[in-house]
């Protein structure tokens, strides 16, 4: 074989193999959306890797945001303005209608959150439940959205996530046969209970940019915090 010949030959292998990869790799994310950074959220898909920054990528975009929720089926509804002085206040507040009721009523959160909550109920926490107690979740006890306040409630320092309702603090679980599940007496109690919590725990890491309980400090004892920081495009966590 001549070298011009061989040297043609080698090319032709390598266009091929890349045309190979090009549509391997195109048909990768045509199944997988979810798992790379440059396609559009829909509330139907499965978590990926880029479930939690587009999530929190919403914060920008409240009418995205919004069309998003009605698009999967949710049922929120747009909650008023808050005017507050910079930095506390929010124009994409959503009140949560649920089918898991979220109690008290008539809790408010930011738009991103909204949406994360809304994959975080269907795919982490219904499962969860079912799993470790064969009955699905009916309320959420809760703490609250909006705050305006620094992190730790103190003088000094960065307001927290809660100061534009970007954040939740979550109590307890009520299952469907009357047991609860209690953050502050199940987390290193009971263990089903204690594995269905971190369980709920890992399953917010994947849909927030934060989320905090019990073993990250004292503050947290009684809560799940999970918020939606903004991070960037690739988004910075934070799991503790
Ligand atoms: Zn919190």
């Amino acid at each position: 074989m001549s070298r011009a010949l061989k040297r043609w030959l080698m090319l032709a292998i390598a266009a091929i193999l890349l045309i190979v990869a090009l549509i391997e790799g195109s048909a990768y994310v045509a199944a997988h959306p979810q798992d790379v950074p440059w396609t559009t959220l829909d509330l139907d898909q499965p978590i990926g890797r880029f479930t939690g920054p587009k999530l929190a990528a919403l914060g920008e975009d409240p009418r995205r945001c919004r069309a998003l929720l009605a698009e999967g089926g949710v049922q929120d509804r747009a909650a008023a303005t808050i005017e507050a002085s910079a930095p506390c206040g929010y124009a994409d507040g959503m009140r949560l209608v649920r089918e898991t009721q979220y109690r008290p009523a008539g809790l408010v959160t930011s738009c991103p959150v909204a949406a994360a909550l809304a994959i975080w109920e269907r795919d982490i926490l219904q499962p969860a439940a079912l799993r470790h107690f064969g009955r699905r979740i009916t309320a959420i006890d809760h703490a609250g959205s909006y705050s305006c306040r620094r992190i730790g409630s103190g003088p000094e320092g960065r307001f927290s996530e809660h100061a534009t309702a970007d954040a939740v603090d979550i109590l307890g679980f009520r299952l469907a046969d009357g047991r609860r599940v209690s953050v502050l007496r199940d987390w290193t109690g009971d263990p089903s209970r204690a594995a269905f919590l971190r369980e709920v725990r890992d399953g917010g890491c994947r849909l927030f940019s934060t989320a905090l309980s019990p073993g990250y400090n004292a503050a947290h004892a009684d809560h799940l915090h999970f918020d939606q920081a903004a991070r960037g495009a690739v988004g910075g966590r934070l799991c503790r």
